[in-house]
């Protein structure tokens, strides 16, 4: 038996392609799932944290500007130098207080992205307490 392909389908009967239906659907789930309490996939959307640090798939200005050619700069706020993952958990004199509360000894970037669910943890909330939109 032959089924009609999928892209004729479309065509004939004028539905949204299926990409599109997807995104759509995605988005109104994330809606969902915000909106209830007891959700299981709650803590991961509130979280995109650490994922998002590690591939370099953030919205720092360093991406955004390089990579996406959005935004006038990829400087960080603090113009020592483009905002990059490792400037921001590194050298970022903007959050060097926070830094320093998080981690009270040297602790090589490596282990802030890829360190145990005791480093991640604090890394989330580096990020959080920074307020920080990555
Ligand atoms: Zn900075």
């Amino acid at each position: 038996m032959r089924s009609t392909p999928i892209q004729e389908l479309e065509t004939i009967t004028g539905l949204e392609p299926l990409e599109d239906r997807r995104d759509t659907k995605m988005l109104v789930q994330a809606a969902k799932f915000k909106r209830l309490p007891n959700h299981p996939m709650r803590n991961r959307l509130a979280q995109p944290t650490k994922g998002r640090l590690r591939t370099g798939h953030n919205r720092l200005n360093d991406q955004v500007y390089t990579k996406l050619r959005i935004g006038q700069t990829d400087q960080c706020p603090c113009q020592t130098g483009s905002q990059t993952t490792t400037h921001l958990l590194q050298e970022c004199p903007m959050h060097e207080e926070l830094r320093h509360r998080i981690w009270t000894d040297e602790t090589p970037v490596s282990r802030k992205l890829h360190g145990s669910l005791v480093d991640l943890r604090r890394t989330a909330s580096f990020v959080q307490e920074a307020g920080v939109s990555i």
